[in-house]
């Protein structure tokens, strides 16, 4: 258990760091569209500008990075995510440690490809709520937008995560013309399984950047396609939540993630951390700050910690050139 040293670490909005979202590795089984650039090999040394000391962090350096942060923080919470965050060789052994910290609420965000076969272990091992990413209910329509044969064992994964009692939210990125017609039938699933929803806008990262994004589907359109169907109410806000939420009349709750046209940046309280140790206090600054060498002086911890608060966004989401993948969504 770390003694914690908290400092006072807020910005003139009182936005403060109190959820760390670790990229654990920027791989993946997965190349979804708008995650990998289709010629994400070429453009991978550029786009994640690293050096060639750059290398993944063991997870030794995993822990005393956390342990530094959390030390000044106080964070409420840990979210486990990538790349393919299931693909980590160490993922036990790192919860395990995060939770001697005096951190107990970890959590997940996965692809669920090989969570069938790990919901339990990951349950046992204290991973009680699990955000996993389904873009379309239609096999073709999935397949071709994670370019993966074999979306069909991410539905398995869902249902032994909440057969087994996970908190499990799913999350869709919903694209004009490629997955805007799943939006009823994702609905229809998510209720029928009893868990949330959240449809995603179409965020500008990576290799989306510079791109004219004419695949963003907005909330107000999701909104009129479920409106269509079914009355739907609205929800309160929770603080610094990512998602407004509805419920519609089937019964089912969902939320809309909307960073172009509900932005929700005035309450961000996350500090991301990817896997070569960088730090990056917005999604929309690529500026990632290496805290390795000040984990043992609070002073210079701390000041660059107010560096990165500073770099969030006072209102709106304008995105950056690095890639979920690696930064961690
Ligand atoms: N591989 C895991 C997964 O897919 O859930 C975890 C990492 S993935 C980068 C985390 C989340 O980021 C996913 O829900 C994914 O849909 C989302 N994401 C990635 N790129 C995005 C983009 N350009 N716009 C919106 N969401 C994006
Ligand atoms: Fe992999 Fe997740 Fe990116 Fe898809 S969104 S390529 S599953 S990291």
């Amino acid at each position: 258990m770390v003694i914690l040293r908290m400092v006072k670490l807020e910005d003139n909005l009182g936005r403060r760091f109190e959820k760390l979202r670790i990229s654990l590795l920027n791989s993946c089984n997965f190349s979804c569209v708008y995650c990998v650039a289709e010629n994400f090999q070429n453009i991978s040394a550029d786009t994640l500008r690293l050096s060639t000391a750059d290398r993944p962090l063991t997870p030794d350096e995993f822990i005393r990075l956390i342990e530094a942060v959390h030390r000044l923080t106080g964070l409420k919470s840990i979210r486990l995510t990538g790349g393919e965050p299931l693909l980590y060789s160490d993922l036990f052994p790192l919860i395990n440690h995060i939770q001697k910290i005096g951190i107990s609420d970890i959590r997940l965000t996965t692809n669920a490809y090989y969570l069938k076969e790990k919901a339990s272990k990951l349950f046992d091992a204290g991973i009680k709520s699990i955000n996993i990413s389904v873009d379309a209910i239609d096999q073709d329509i999935f397949n071709s937008i994670s370019r993966h044969p074999n979306t069909a064992r991410v539905f398995s994964g869902i249902e032994a995560a909440v057969k087994i009692g996970m908190d499990v939210k799913l999350n869709a990125v919903i694209m004009r013309g490629k997955n805007d017609s799943q939006i009823i039938p994702l609905l229809e699933y998510a209720t029928e399984l009893g868990v949330r929803i959240r449809f995603l806008e179409l965020m500008k990262m990576g290799h989306l950047y510079h791109s004219e994004n004419g695949l963003f589907f907005s909330e107000k359109e999701i909104l009129t396609i479920i409106q269509k169907k079914y009355p739907i109410e609205s929800l309160p806000r929770g603080h610094a939540e990512t998602a407004n939420y509805w419920r519609a009349s089937n019964g089912g709750i969902f939320g809309i993630i909307a960073n172009e046209s509900t932005p929700f940046c005035h309450d961000c309280n996350r500090l991301r951390m990817d896997s070569n140790g960088f730090f990056y206090g917005c999604l929309s600054n690529a500026h990632g700050e290496k805290l390795s060498e000040y984990i043992d002086d609070d002073f210079l911890l701390t000041e660059k910690l107010r560096g990165l608060l500073r770099l969030k966004q006072p209102v709106k989401f304008h995105g950056s050139e690095l890639s979920m993948r690696n930064i961690g969504g």
